[in-house]
């Protein structure tokens, strides 16, 4: 029986960021567990905490100090105990955060809040039974026979549950990786062993959430944070209390508490939004990794275009390669159409003229298009005639883009609106130019373009409302609309088998991003999006329109040649030392004072560069170098070890705070990023 238990509390700052130890008086003994949640005598307020060790003896730091007791237990549940710890304490200091930041991405924040809501009241938790959790009638969606190739991958994915390696699944769109998930659950399930399958956000779709409950059933609870509070503790109760086998859910769900883990299935392995772009700055890669090893789980990545690092990986024999080089159907992958847009007019429509020709045919074939382009909105920007000023947000270092509909102009970074101007607020001039337009200009073309036709929009702006992503996706599935256009929600997962083909507006756009990873997240985008195209009997066509023609990104995706495309960038990758030949570290520092944001990072730079343990890029201004009024200013950390790095950096900032020297300024450790903006 421990008598002292050490406790993280609720006060998230660096100062205060190490357990504080306790005394476990007598009558709670039996209650204080490790994972337990305590409230405590903290200063003169009483404050919740979560249990990390109980101990015999009073550990060094502790000594000397007054030690007062526990006064009480919010939570005895123990949750999923040292595997909770384990993984919080592992992300606390390899994403450089506080343990209480890993805590709180670690449990919901309806469950967490309801936890600490305890406080003084000390009421006993209460037990609702949780809510059937299916919608009530899931069409069935039986097992398919495994062509030759999903067989393979099916018995590599066992072999990992088995404690054979993660496996890396690269098969072609609409080769049938969700089958080949399906039965590799089921499988799981059958060995009585519960399963996670994790999916990018946008992917979570109401179609794909029927192939799992129609085959899966009531063991499927479906977890992401867009959920009604009350639905999302509830569903994380049924799983703690071990009612539901299977989660399925976005990035968060990679923390379901399930204690009996047999396989995690990470879909689209490739997707950035599996990193979270605040603290803690987790890859859910990284969590699923240790939770896989924790649970002697299998592992499966899979993707139609893995990451350089993944593949890389594999290749290194860190994972095992399954490929799916052909479509379940047998039908063959699209033929893609270049389309240089070079030497054509200002002012010319958006769609060429042979995509125009291609959909008036398919149009008038009763087959069904989808158009993709990045950007909502009318135009991305209004620009003076004049002076050649872009209208900007006063707050953000960027161009507002124009909403037609709405009248107004929107900052996509911060929201600020403001009504179109009249006179350049630089210049005073009157006239104005579009700059390239968007989803809602695009939709006026197709709208004149193909005046017979019922045609959807689909980005952020239509789906504002709960429910209405679902709508527009039904609508265009039972073929009442043929022409399903939007932005980056329209690009993966979909499969619609009337959809012959698929019309790519700015193709090569994503390469003008300042990233090192912008070949790759072009090649990724341009694939994902035309394989959308032909999966049904009827082989598809793609479109593609493009300024920079041989683009080794858009030539890679025109030919199908994942290879080429990997070959080229492991090359360049390894002759400037980027990722997966370095580790990078970035550490981003912003505030309203902009010289006293310099000095910081400056002094930093200086600090880590004496350390000769990494090579240190910058300071210089990111990308976006204002965000909502605050100047933001970044370094570039290259290093052979994120720990070793990510444990300079913080015991610098660390010693920074409790000296209060970065008052006003806020700084950002992220390990192994993947946004440089
Ligand atoms: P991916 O995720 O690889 O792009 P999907 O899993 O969405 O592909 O499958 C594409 C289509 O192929 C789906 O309509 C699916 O029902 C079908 N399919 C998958 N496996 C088989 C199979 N073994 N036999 C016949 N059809 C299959
Ligand atoms: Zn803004």
């Amino acid at each position: 029986m421990g008598k002292y238990a050490r406790v993280i509390i609720d006060i998230s700052t660096r100062a205060l960021d190490h357990p504080f130890t306790y005394l476990i008086p007598k009558e709670l003994a039996a209650s204080v567990k490790l994972g337990s949640f305590v409230e405590v005598p903290f200063g003169f307020q009483v404050r919740a905490g979560f249990v990390v060790s109980i101990d015999t003896e009073l550990t060094e730091d502790a000594q000397g100090f007054e030690i007062r007791p526990i006064s009480a237990v919010l939570d005895d549940k123990a949750y999923w105990g040292q595997e909770l710890l384990d993984l919080t304490r592992f992300m606390s200091r390899y994403y450089g955060c506080t343990w209480l930041e890993a805590l709180q991405a670690a449990i919901p924040a309806p469950v967490l809040k309801n936890i600490m809501g305890r406080l003084h009241t000390k009421r006993a938790p209460r037990r609702r039974v949780a809510k059937d959790n299916q919608a009530p009638s899931v069409p069935v969606y039986p097992a398919l026979r495994l062509t030759a190739q999903q067989e393979d991958a099916l018995l590599a994915i066992n072999e990992s549950c088995q404690g054979g390696p993660p496996v890396l699944l690269y098969g072609v769109t609409g080769s049938g990786k969700t089958e080949v998930y399906l039965q590799a659950v089921s499988q799981c399930l059958q060995a009585g062993r519960q399963a996670m399958v994790l999916v990018p956000e946008l992917s979570l779709t109401h179609q794909a959430i029927q192939r799992y409950q129609g085959r899966l059933g009531s063991a499927v609870g479906v977890l992401h944070s867009a959920l009604p509070i009350a639905e999302r503790r509830e569903r994380w109760w049924a799983m703690q209390r071990g009612e539901l086998q299977v989660a399925l859910g976005t990035r968060s769900a990679v923390f379901a508490p399930l204690r009996n883990l047999g396989l995690i299935v990470i879909d689209e392995e490739h997707e950035s939004s599996y990193k979270q772009e605040n603290a803690p700055r987790y890859s859910t890669r990284q969590v699923a990794y240790k939770r896989a090893r924790f649970h002697n789980a299998g592992l499966v990545l899979g993707s139609a275009t893995p990451s350089i690092e993944s593949y890389y990986a594999a290749k290194q024999g860190h994972y095992r390669l399954a490929v799916m080089s052909e479509r379940a159907s047998g039908q063959c992958l699209p033929t893609v159409h270049l389309l240089d847009m070079r030497r054509r007019s200002r002012g010319s429509k958006m769609i060429a003229p042979d995509l125009a020709e291609a959909i008036r045919q398919r149009i008038a074939d009763r087959q069904q298009v989808v158009l993709y382009i990045n950007r909502r909105g009318f135009s991305k920007y209004l620009q003076c005639n004049d002076c050649g000023m872009p209208i900007g947000c006063p707050d953000c270092s960027i161009p507002l883009t124009y909403h037609k509909a709405k009248g107004q102009m929107r900052c996509h970074y911060c929201g600020f609106t403001m009504p179109p101007p009249d006179i350049c607020p630089n210049c005073q001039g009157t006239n104005f130019l579009h700059g390239k337009g968007g989803t809602e200009r695009l939709l006026n073309e197709v709208a004149a373009l193909v005046p017979e036709a019922k045609v959807l929009r689909m980005d952020r702006d239509t789906t504002e409302k709960v429910g209405e992503r679902e709508r527009i996706l039904s609508e265009f599935a039972s073929g009442e609309a043929q022409i399903l256009l939007g932005t980056k929600m329209i690009a993966k997962g979909l499969d619609y088998p009337q959809v012959t083909l698929v019309g790519i507006i700015n193709g090569d756009e994503e390469l003008n991003v300042p990233d090192f990873r912008a070949a790759e997240r072009c090649f990724q985008m341009l694939t994902q999006v035309s394989g959308r195209a032909g999966r049904g009997q009827i082989a598809g066509d793609v479109y593609l329109q493009v300024y920079a023609p041989e683009q080794l990104a858009v030539q890679a995706a025109i030919n199908h040649d994942f290879a080429a495309l990997y070959e080229a960038e492991i090359q360049q990758r390894r002759e400037l030392l980027y990722p997966p030949f370095c580790r990078l570290v970035r550490v981003i520092a912003s505030g309203a004072d902009e010289a006293a944001v310099w000095e910081q990072i400056t002094a930093l730079a200086e600090y880590l560069r004496g350390q000769r343990t990494m090579t240190v890029l910058g300071p210089v201004a990111c990308p976006l170098e204002r965000l909502q009024n605050k100047y933001r200013y970044h370094v570039l950390c290259k290093c052979g070890a994120v720990q070793a790095a990510v444990d300079t950096i913080s015991d610098y900032l660390t010693a920074l705070a409790k000296r209060r020297k970065t008052e006003g300024i806020s700084f950002a450790i992220d390990a192994e990023p993947q946004s440089l903006s």
